[in-house]
Order: structure tokens, then C-alpha cells, then sequence
């Protein structure tokens, strides 16, 4: 097991070590059933912290925008044909947010994880400074707004429709065959 940069992509001694979210996860259990996983520990070297946060800070820019566009569009496909008259439509909700479902996934394409903060508060306590001089406290509601979002994010394997109910009125022999004696 080595460090690894995400940036760089470098193996580096010491860094700050990345947190492992669901899509994170996600990546490692792909790389796994495809042999490729190198169980490489995560990290962001001293160096690349201004990088990484312009990085982290873009992504938290894109799951809102991808959000917000998402919902808009399911709106929209869902809400217009309603509001022109057309019936209620279950496959038209399920095509709508099929449809949101891959806009917000798009945001995943400038995914970059959250570092594991808790460390910082505790044994770098001089890192965390340097990364967020005045505000310790204000820094939190980006991320946590990321970390609400990115479960969203994760790719999920296609959904399916629920399967249909099993037909109300099966036959049954035995009742009709007695009604007729
Ligand atoms: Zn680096």
C-alpha cells in the first residue's frame, strides 16, 4: 500500500488523507471485480492543497448546478404535458426522471472527493489553519452540502419499473365450477 496523490498522482510519504464516500466506494468495489484495484491510499499532498480546493470547490459548484438543472428538466418533461391537458402518465414520470437521474450523474465527471477532515482537527491541526485561515466554521457548509449531494451522485445501476402487481382477478376454478352446479 502506498500514498497516493490525487492530484499529482504522485506516491508521496505524508499527505491529507481523502475521505471515503460512496463514490468512492463505489470506484474501489468496480476496481476490485476488474482486478485493477491497487489499494493505494488516498491522499492530497502539502503541495497540491490550492489545487485540490479550486478542484473541490468546482465540483461543489457543478452537483448544485447539475441538481438544480436536474430537477428543472424532470419538472418540465413531468409538469408540461399536465399542465397542456395531457392525461397523468406513470411512463412519462419514469422517462422524466430517468432523464434527471443522468443529468445530475453528469456531475460526476468533475467528481473530486472531501478530505477526511476530522484529521486535521486533530493531529494537524496546522494544516487545517493554512487551508481555511479565518473560517474553520464556515467552511463546513459547502462540504456538507456536497456530502448531501453526493450519495445523489453515485452512479446507481439503471433503475427498473417496479414489477406489476400479479393480476387481481385470476381465475378460480374451484368457485366457478361450484357457482355452476
Ligand atoms: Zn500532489
Amino acid at each position: 500500500m502506498a500514498n497516493v496523490c490525487i492530484v499529482c498522482k504522485k506516491e508521496i510519504e505524508n499527505g491529507n488523507p481523502i475521505k471515503e464516500d460512496a463514490v468512492i466506494r463505489f470506484i474501489k468495489k468496480m476496481k476490485q471485480k476488474t482486478g485493477t484495484l491497487q489499494n493505494n491510499v488516498l491522499m492530497v499532498c502539502d503541495a497540491d492543497l490550492e489545487t485540490y480546493r479550486k478542484k473541490r470547490q468546482n465540483f461543489e459548484k457543478m452537483a448544485v448546478l447539475h441538481a438544480t438543472a436536474a430537477v428543472i428538466v424532470v419538472a418540465i418533461l413531468f409538469l408540461a404535458p399536465l399542465l397542456l391537458g395531457a392525461p397523468f402518465s406513470f411512463v412519462n414520470l419514469f422517462f422524466a426522471l430517468v432523464l434527471g437521474i443522468m443529468i445530475a450523474a453528469l456531475a460526476i465527471l468533475s467528481y473530486t472527493p472531501g478530505l477526511e477532515t476530522r484529521e486535521w482537527a486533530g493531529a494537524k491541526p496546522t494544516l487545517a489553519g493554512a487551508l481555511s485561515p479565518q473560517e474553520g466554521k464556515k467552511r463546513e457548509t459547502p462540504q456538507e452540502i456536497a456530502k448531501r449531494l453526493s450519495p445523489r451522485h453515485a452512479p446507481k445501476p439503471a433503475q427498473k419499473p417496479a414489477p406489476k402487481a400479479a393480476p387481481k382477478h385470476a381465475p378460480k376454478p374451484a368457485q366457478k365450477a361450484a357457482r355452476k352446479k
